[in-house]
């Protein structure tokens, strides 16, 4: 079925309210690094989603103790499935669940899509600066992959810059896919690793700072569409340097994934 039909089917079948818990069913796992994992979910009910929202996630203990949390949406709005990529937090409650425990065909509850905010739309123009740290390349994932199936005159109207924080290479998220966007260059992808790099890396090796966001970002005088997210101090950081290079504060979209990295 192509995705025109499918995105009218799932526009004409009458969904959950959008906030009902349901089971999600994990269709596939990926491993993406060795801290970070995909999860394909079929949601029975899926409403669709645009590029950049979020669901929740509830986890539930035979003893009825419950924890829910936050994961974006990594996949593209025109998807069947539902994609989230987790990073482990060793002493995390529920991220090495996510990430080691839960196999295909295993059950978990979800709700969503949420957020009216952080989201971005072929539609709404560009230039488009995204800003990563860490996993909060998910959520500009979904945007970069929304923008990658536009048609070619209206990706072209929308230059595509994405400037990505990793402690290492090896914790690039979707790096394959990235390297295959940027080449031809369909986004341009600067990365900067702020705590190893390969001995030949001739990138950035420093956390996102003034002159980076100077020498990566359009001037604010191109009025870029701006989304920033990561890490709380990363994401406070990026935020108040690019208002005092003169971007305007309601262009800049934040999401806080919480405590720094
Ligand atoms: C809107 C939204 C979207 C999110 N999307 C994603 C996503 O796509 N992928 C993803 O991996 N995470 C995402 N997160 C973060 C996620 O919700 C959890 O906070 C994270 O997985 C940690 O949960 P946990 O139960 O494993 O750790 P917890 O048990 O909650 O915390 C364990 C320890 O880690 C610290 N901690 C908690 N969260 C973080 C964090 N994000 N970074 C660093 N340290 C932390 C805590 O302070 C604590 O010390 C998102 C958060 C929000 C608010």
């Amino acid at each position: 079925m192509s995705e025109a039909v499918v995105e009218r089917v799932a526009a004409a079948t009458p969904g959950p309210p959008r906030l009902e818990w349901q089971v999600a069913t994990v269709v596939s796992v990926q491993q993406e690094t060795p801290r970070a994992r995909t999860l394909v979910l079929d949601v029975p009910q899926w409403p669709g989603h645009r590029a950049g929202q979020h669901v929740d996630v509830r986890l539930v203990a035979e003893d009825g103790y419950q924890a829910q949390r936050s994961y974006s949406i990594a996949s593209a709005p025109a998807e069947r499935t539902v994609a989230l990529t987790v990073e482990r937090l060793d002493d995390g409650e529920v991220s090495p669940y996510l990430c080691g425990v839960l196999q295909p065909a295993d059950g978990v509850e979800v709700r969503g899509p949420i957020g009216g905010y952080f989201v971005w739309e072929v539609a709404q123009g560009g230039p488009l600066l995204l800003v990563a740290g860490g996993s909060g390349i998910v959520p500009l994932m979904a945007m970069l992959r929304h923008h990658a199936r536009a048609d070619v005159s209206a990706r072209a109207a929308v230059p595509v810059r994405l400037l990505y924080s990793a402690r290492t290479l090896d914790d690039v998220i979707y790096r394959a896919e990235l390297e295959k966007l940027a080449d031809p260059p369909q986004v341009e992808v600067v990365l900067t690793l702020t705590r190893d790099a390969p001995p030949a890396w001739s990138g950035y090796r420093r956390r996102v700072d003034r002159a980076m966001l100077e020498a990566v970002s359009w001037p604010s005088s191109a009025a870029p569409h701006v989304y920033v997210c990561g890490p709380t101090s990363l994401v406070e950081s990026v935020a108040t340097l690019l208002v005092d290079l003169g971007h305007e504060a309601s262009r800049v979209r934040t999401e806080r994934f919480g405590p720094t990295a």
